[in-house]
């Protein structure tokens, strides 16, 4: 089973890939982690993003879906794919659907966790204060600046493709405003 977790910066879609992790054995493919990663070991990609990822901006169609690309073919045994934050175009859709036909396999379910804006700035700054209370570093676009960019990269580029997946027959929208074991309950409905 492969499922894409869709909605903005701080709606639960890592929260929950995770659980879907330990409870099914799933794959959790977030571009998002990938992305850091680069970063953080200073990789030609990573130096080439960052500053577009700490502004709040897309990094391009090209360098993500070679990313997913390349997990995609690494294959393994498991209980399928979750595409988390990805994709965020319709390009990327279109060329996720493509990849998953060339691999033979079909996706499942897109699951929209619709949230409102004030809990996300909520929840985003919460996640920023609580990294540096446990004595870490918060995330270099986890602040109210990049956030703004994000928010406006979702509306514009991202949430067309509710109406995307509407249109395929794939969308199933849960509300992603409950405690994580609400929204995880409701995440399993939809899966069955
Ligand atoms: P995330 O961890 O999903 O919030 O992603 C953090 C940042 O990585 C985003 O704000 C973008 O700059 C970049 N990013 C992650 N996934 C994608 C994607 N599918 N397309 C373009 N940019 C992405």
């Amino acid at each position: 089973m492969n499922i894409i977790l869709l909605g903005p910066p701080g709606a639960g879609k890592g929260t929950q890939a995770q659980k879907l992790v330990d409870g099914r054995n799933m794959v959790q493919l977030s571009t998002g982690d990938m992305l850091r990663e680069a970063k953080t070991s200073g990789t030609e990609m990573g130096k080439m993003v960052a500053a577009v990822m700490d502004r709040g901006d897309l990094v391009t169609d090209e360098i993500v879906i070679g990313l997913i690309r390349e997990k995609l073919e690494a294959g393994g045994d498991h209980g399928g794919f979750i595409f988390d934050g990805f994709p965020r175009t319709l390009a990327q859709a279109d060329a996720l659907g493509e990849l998953l036909a060339e691999m033979g396999q079909t996706l499942d379910h897109a699951i929209e966790l619709q949230v409102n804006d004030d809990i996300l700035v909520e929840r985003i700054l919460g996640r920023a204060a609580e990294a540096v209370a446990a004595g870490g570093k918060a995330r270099a676009d986890d602040n109210e600046e990049s956030l703004k960019v994000r928010l406006m990269a979702y509306y514009k580029q991202t949430s067309p493709l509710i109406g995307y997946y509407h249109a395929k027959g794939d969308l199933s929208s849960v509300d992603g405003l409950g405690t994580m074991d609400e929204v995880e309950a409701s995440i399993a409905n939809v899966l069955g």
